[in-house]
């Protein structure tokens, strides 16, 4: 791995930066998971990153990408995060079904779905798991029925994220009822207005709307909204887990923005707090950086044609922990003040740690406990036996 920036990745960090300063809103959106105005607020952001084709630089310009490289795309999002950017309603679709559906998705798919995605016309929701089918996801007994050209969808849907106001979802379905565990499942994405889908909202420990069930009654979808093979949606699926647990859910940037804001925390307050606060704020700001160079290190080794693994697993263990210290961390410096209300008088920057803090709690859950990623590890990565 080349540690120094070349001149080439210089000049392109420069560019995103004068483009972010000129376009970046002064004044944060409103959270895209708290009403439709917030939300489409963000979809309006999307669309103005896409006219700037920094929607998703890594993809073909032929979808409003720019073709560039994983270390490119770093750099991008070094930049995004030290412009304080909005976070991304998209998320779900440029991150992980867009990567998925260069990968399998037929000619007329990619053209039908992707600058749809890009632009932000069509935001996506991620439907896999269900009441009994979360960290055990080949358990899921959603159907999928084939009836000539179409497919009927019938089943119960739960924690999906954006789903409440999104307009697509792609759910993993059992195509083939005889099936059981990884076998006869399909992938397939529905319109989440469709007659038969009905979305009942889930509040957060914030109250807010993060996620969604999806109650799905005799849902009927063109086949074509199947991608790859009948019985094929199981490797598909482990195909975009790897893209949302490995590089592209959680860039480094984002820790180490956290982390640089930590610092300022800590030095505004450390005239109040135990010295040795000062140890853990170091700590947190070493591993933001450890965890960027090892994602340095994988998008090089990716680069040179290597594959991602079982080390997307320690990736997703990493961030997920990083971040639940470093917003304790943060907390323990507001002391009682992280309780203020956002709207109080002297509530100041505080209600971005509190809802920093709730968040990292999530961490360890979605994208795969874990609990689940350790067991990856100890049997792929370490050998051990299967528990
Ligand atoms: C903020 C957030 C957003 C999410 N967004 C989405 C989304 O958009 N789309 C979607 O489909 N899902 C989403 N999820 C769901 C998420 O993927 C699941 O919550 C997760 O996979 C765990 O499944 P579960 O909740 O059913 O818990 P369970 O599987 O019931 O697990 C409960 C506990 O038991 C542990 N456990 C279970 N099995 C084992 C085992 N074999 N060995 C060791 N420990 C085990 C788990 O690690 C966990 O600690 C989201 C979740 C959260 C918190």
């Amino acid at each position: 791995m080349n540690l120094a920036y070349t001149p080439e990745q210089k000049a392109f960090r420069a560019e995103a930066r004068a483009w972010m300063e000129a376009h970046v809103p002064r004044d944060p959106l409103p959270s895209f998971d708290a009403s439709r105005e917030g939300f489409e607020a963000h979809r309006r952001w999307e669309r103005t990153l896409n006219e700037g084709r920094w929607g998703m630089v890594t993809w073909p310009r032929d979808y409003g990408g720019r073709g560039l490289d994983l270390i490119q795309w770093l750099i991008f999002e070094e930049e995004y995060y030290r412009a304080g950017a909005p976070l991304r309603v998209n998320q779900n679709g440029i991150f992980l079904l867009g990567p998925t559906l260069m990968e399998y998705g037929t000619p007329e798919q990619k053209a039908r779905f992707l600058s749809a995605m890009a632009s932000g016309d069509e935001i996506w929701a991620q439907a896999w798991s269900e009441p009994q089918a979360g960290s055990d996801l080949a358990a899921v007994r959603s159907t999928a029925r084939r009836d000539g050209d179409e497919y009927v969808l019938s089943g119960h849907k739960i924690w999906s994220s954006r789903a409440v106001f999104a307009d697509w979802a792609f759910g993993l379905f059992r195509s083939d009822p005889q099936s059981q565990r990884h076998k006869g499942l399909s992938l397939i994405f529905f319109k989440l207005d469709t007659a038969g889908v009905r979305v009942q909202p889930i509040p957060q420990i914030d109250g807010e709307t993060g996620f969604a069930e999806i109650f799905l009654e005799d849902v009927r979808v063109p086949a074509f909204n199947r991608l790859g093979a009948e019985g094929e949606g199981w490797s598909i699926c482990m195909a975009t887990a790897g893209f949302e647990r490995g590089l592209m859910l959680r860039s480094p940037a984002r820790f180490q923005m956290a982390a640089k804001r930590l610092i300022e925390l800590y030095q505004a307050h450390q005239d109040e707090v135990e010295y040795s606060t000062r140890d853990a704020v170091m700590q947190s700001v070493m591993d933001a950086d450890a965890y960027a160079l090892s994602i340095y290190a994988t998008a090089s080794r990716l680069m040179a044609g290597g594959q991602i693994g079982a080390e997307a697993s320690v990736n997703k263990i990493f961030w997920s922990e990083l971040d639940i210290a470093l917003h304790r961390t943060a907390l323990s410096i507001l002391g009682a003040r992280a309780e203020l209300l956002r709207a109080a008088p002297a509530a100041g920057d505080v209600g971005r740690w509190l809802d920093g803090y709730f968040f990292s709690l999530a961490g360890p859950i979605y994208a795969g406990s874990n609990e689940i990623q350790r067991n990856i590890i100890a049997e792929r990565m370490l050998g051990l036996p299967r528990a």
